[in-house]
């Protein structure tokens, strides 16, 4: 969610005066995104993926796209700002609307050498992490094994599947999970339903969860549209992002097992990107619109609690992009859609990093970053992303 992801929803939302949830964040600046290169990793990857981001911040340390808080070359293992937080007595929670085992909240509380080893029955890149090696297991396996107090997403089909060692060999990591304490929900029903104990996971889709609107996709010239998005279509019985970051400031606040110290919550609009692979604008502004529902839950905590650092930001920039109309003679050879915001007016927008009907790429440039509360101000100016690691940290007590 970079730059232009931001101003596309703001535009066809709240229209181009108005303003988001995470545009009142008071401090604001600019992060440098880029991940080092596996075999020299003195020399820069310019394009980062979000598991050498989500690393980046997670660990204060850069390295390449692909791996989950472990070093390029020597493959050692990160300290996470999620243990980190653990080991001081916070509480901690990972919520998104991608894939659990997805990169960003992997980072946070795996260490693997590929995002690719999500669950037990997927540990072909990482054979000497899988449990029946004596390893640490899979993504899924360590999210659960590393006792994150709230869980909340998709990617079910991960922890359907069984471990081939450690304690639990025979059993899925759901059951895993539920030998180790974690009661376990799997629809919306079930979410609202949850009252604060000692651990949630709460699995809402096989892979990740349903989007929040529809439209059709950009085109070559001269594009689809004219179009309104058609919103409100995720299915009832999934939670939204909203739902799920109330539920788990409520469930972590709670303070439940005696550690009632605060808490470290990671919240991701994890489709936003996603869509935007797709060339879909109208789906990649429901999940930026949705992402921004639930900043405002956490800047209404953050009202009533003012000690909470809340910080908003990307994990690297991307392909979308806010066009002049086109014409027969001048126009992008990307792919084009033509949106009727919300103040009636036309915003064309241009997929142009891959081939039309390709997935798009990321791209290079730096993201906006925004924070209020405690050690907010260290946000502002040109920062890198491990510098938000120490950010946190700071927040934490631990630096
Ligand atoms: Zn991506």
């Amino acid at each position: 969610m970079s730059d232009p992801e931001i101003t596309l929803a703001r535009n066809y939302q709240v229209g181009a005066a108005g303003r988001l949830a995470l545009d009142t964040l008071p401090l604001t600046g600019s992060c440098t995104t880029f991940a080092v290169q596996e075999g020299h990793p003195t020399l820069p990857e310019y394009v980062a993926d979000s598991a050498s981001t989500a690393t980046a911040w997670a660990t204060g340390m850069k390295t390449s796209n692909g791996r989950l808080s472990t070093a390029p070359g020597s493959d050692r293992d990160l300290k996470t700002i999620l243990e980190i937080a653990q080991a001081k007595g916070f509480r901690a929670g990972l919520v998104t609307t991608a894939d659990l085992t997805d990169a960003t909240p992997a980072a946070l509380a795996s260490h693997v050498n590929s995002r690719e080893c999500r669950g037990p029955s997927e540990m072909a890149e990482c054979p000497k992490r899988k449990k029946s090696a004596g390893g640490k297991g899979s993504i899924a396996e360590q999210e659960v094994d590393h006792q994150v107090d709230v869980l909340l997403g998709g990617g079910k089909a991960r922890f359907d599947q069984v471990l081939d060692g450690g304690p639990h060999v025979g059993k899925t990591v759901i059951q895993s999970a539920r030998a180790q304490g974690y009661a376990v929900v799997t629809d919306a029903a079930g979410l609202r339903a949850a009252r604060p104990g000692a651990k949630l996971l709460g699995l809402f889709a096989s892979g990740n969860m349903s989007l929040e609107w529809g439209g059709e996709p950009a085109l070559t010239y001269p594009g689809s549209g004219p179009q309104r998005c058609r919103q409100g279509i995720r299915p009832a019985n999934e939670p939204s992002l909203a739902e799920m970051t109330k539920k788990a400031i409520e469930w972590l606040g709670a303070g439940g097992g005696g550690r009632g110290r605060g808490f470290f919550l990671q919240v991701e609009g994890g489709s936003i990107d996603k869509r935007g692979h797709a060339s879909n604008p109208c789906e990649q502004i429901g999940e930026t619109i949705a992402f921004d529902d639930a900043v405002r839950v956490s800047l209404d905590y953050a009202r009533s609690h003012p000690d909470t650092l809340v910080v908003v930001t990307g994990d690297h920039a991307h392909t979308s992009q806010i066009v002049s109309p086109p014409d027969a003679k001048d126009h992008s050879p990307g792919a084009l859609s033509t949106l009727v915001t919300s103040e009636g007016a036309k915003m064309i927008v241009n997929y142009a990093t891959n081939l039309p009907g390709r997935s798009q790429d990321h791209t290079g440039a730096q993201v906006w970053i925004a924070a209020q509360g405690p050690q907010a101000a260290n946000v502002a100016g040109v920062t890198d992303q491990t510098d938000l690691f120490h950010t946190l940290a700071r927040a934490l007590g631990a630096e």
